[in-house]
């Protein structure tokens, strides 16, 4: 990142945090020292790098935060009863929980395929980002949804006017609503789902 020619600038996401940069790369000469593997191999190391990026994104902190979350949101009352109390709400919870517990295990068998580069191993990182972000999309459009009409009204705004009352929680719903956006990032950000099942289609069938 000292070499010459590499300027980075920020930008600001939906949730208004700064994660992301433009990296730009102008007349840029990369010292035979900074070479990665032996010349000409650049794609498999590509290769093997983003395969370990499809696997990381699945996140497997993040869905275990948002599922502590979801459990001290249980136990908040809703009305006379807890949330917890609501069929529907546990039953949801059980489902995202049934599938944390999958990507966990998931998560195992891709770690025990480290310095694999065969067409299981491609497809095996694939699938995991697949429903990892998915889980993440899932888990934190469920936190929103348990915040009823405060979820999105709390999300902040630059047209938000004069200050107002705050809301009950206010601050942590803010962050809920704010990271449910940012989280519609994750199925498009390293590889789309759909060039991951094309991933997955091409290393395990041939298509
Ligand atoms: C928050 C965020 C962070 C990012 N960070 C980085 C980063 O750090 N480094 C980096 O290099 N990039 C980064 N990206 C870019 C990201 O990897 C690309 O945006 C992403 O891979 C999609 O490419 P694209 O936008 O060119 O979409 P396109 O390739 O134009 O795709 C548009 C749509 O067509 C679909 N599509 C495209 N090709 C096919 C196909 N062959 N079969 C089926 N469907 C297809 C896609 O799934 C998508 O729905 C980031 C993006 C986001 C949103």
């Amino acid at each position: 990142m000292q070499t010459p020619g590499i300027t980075v600038r920020p930008i600001i996401s939906i949730d208004g945090c700064h994660h992301l940069n433009e990296t730009f790369f102008d007349n840029v000469r990369v010292p035979v020292a900074n070479l990665i593997g032996e010349e000409g191999s650049g794609w498999k190391v590509t290769k093997f790098l983003l395969n370990n990026e499809h696997a990381t994104t699945a996140d497997l902190p993040t869905l275990r935060r948002l599922q502590r979350q979801l459990r001290a949101m249980a136990a908040s009352p809703a009305r006379t009863r807890t949330l917890g109390d609501h069929h529907q709400f546990s039953l949801r919870l059980a489902r995202c929980e049934a599938e944390l517990q999958a990507i966990s295990i998931m998560v195992q068998r891709v770690a025990a395929l480290e310095e694999d580069h065969s067409p299981v191993a491609h497809a095996m990182g694939s699938m995991l980002k697949i429903r990892g972000t998915e889980l993440q999309q899932e888990m934190g459009q469920f936190l929103v949804e348990c915040l009823g009409d405060y979820g999105p009204v709390a999300y902040p705004s630059s047209h938000d006017g004069p200050r107002r009352e705050p809301l009950p929680q206010e601050a942590v719903m803010r962050d809920i609503a704010a990271e449910m956006f940012f989280r519609r990032a994750t199925t498009i950000y390293g590889g789309t789902s759909e060039i991951q099942r094309g991933i997955v289609a091409k290393s395990l069938f041939g298509f």
